[in-house]
């Protein structure tokens, strides 16, 4: 959990003055203000050798749910969504028994999103969109703590939901869309769900998509296919440097490094979960060339790498 809130004690009212007039502002202009780094989600599969490659064979593996919360111009943003609090009400019925075994989620109150909102002082009414980068289970769980709000996917990320095939059926949980999300869908559309005229643009070489027009200078979809039929990567800029959240586009901090040395248990499981070989494997070439040419720019990480979100948080 980000620690840097402002304090309110007398001490640092002048200091919070200037954040008000900072945040009143930039409000106004339509920005990112600040930028929580949450675990809404950890996984303890069995062997933390094969799956985080270090430490013992014996050891259960430590696996997180990195989500971003942005405090914007428009209110808050939830990126990715881990377990939710009806997930952890019944875990069995949500989540299946299958993943509970192998996946073995300590499905803890406080690492939900809706709590750490709230923990953080803010009101959870206040999400007003959520942005899963996939809608796998151990990502969409909590959109039904915010019922309220928009969830902006792409078309095909939602057709696996809205007409799934045998495989889909298999795999997503629509147990945990029971609650009807207010879904914006982006890209192509065929459905007659809601659609948004969107933003198309290029980023860093990639197609992008705005999803909020305020927004549309920080914050972008880049389609990262492969994982799933319509997943994708979350792009939010503060000041001058990009965030890039890769969802489950990589799982391992080394793979978007010159240098990849991907665990096997890990290596396994990615390649189990993907839909589609390809398109996964050239995103991923993609994110480890942006990765390494422009380090001062981008700063990427992925869902589950418990490393990655330590970087974000361990100060
Ligand atoms: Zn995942």
């Amino acid at each position: 959990m980000n620690t840097s809130k402002p304090r309110a004690d007398s001490a640092a009212q002048n200091n919070q003055d200037n954040n008000n007039e900072h945040n009143r502002l930039a409000r106004k202009a339509g920005s990112i203000l600040r930028i929580h780094h949450l675990n809404c989600g950890t996984m303890c599969p069995a062997c933390q050798k094969l799956i985080n490659g270090y430490g013992s064979w014996k050891k259960p593996a430590k696996l997180v749910c990195h989500c971003l919360l942005l405090d914007t111009s428009v209110g808050l943003i939830l990126v990715d969504c881990g377990f939710g609090s009806r997930d952890l009400q019944n875990p069995q019925g949500r989540l299946g028994s299958t993943f509970l075994k192998l996946a073995r989620p300590t499905l803890d109150k406080t690492e939900t999103a809706l709590y750490q909102i709230q923990a953080l002082g803010y009101d959870p009414q206040d999400v007003k969109h959520l942005i899963p980068t996939h809608l796998d289970l151990d990502h969409a769980g909590g959109l039904s703590d915010f019922p309220a709000a928009s969830v902006h996917v792409l078309e095909a990320e939602l057709l696996q939901i809205v007409q799934p095939d045998m495989r889909d059926l298999l795999r997503f949980r629509t147990v945990q869309f029971e609650h009807q999300p207010q879904w914006i869908v982006h890209g192509q559309t065929q459905t007659g769900t809601q659609s948004q005229s969107q933003s198309a643009k290029r980023w860093f070489g990639f197609d992008a998509i705005a999803p909020i027009a305020e927004l549309a200078n920080d914050l972008l979809l880049i389609p990262l296919i492969g994982h799933t039929k319509g997943h994708v990567g979350v792009a939010v800029r503060q000041d001058k440097k990009w965030l890039l959240h890769c969802g489950d586009a990589y799982f391992h901090h080394s793979q978007v490094t010159a240098q990849p040395r991907m665990p096997a248990g890990l290596r396994f499981f990615e390649n189990l979960v993907k839909t589609y070989r390809k398109p996964r494997l050239q995103s991923l070439a993609r994110l480890q060339q942006l990765a390494v040419q422009h380090a001062d720019e981008v700063s990427l990480f992925c869902a589950h790498d418990p490393h990655e979100l330590m970087r974000y948080t361990s100060h």
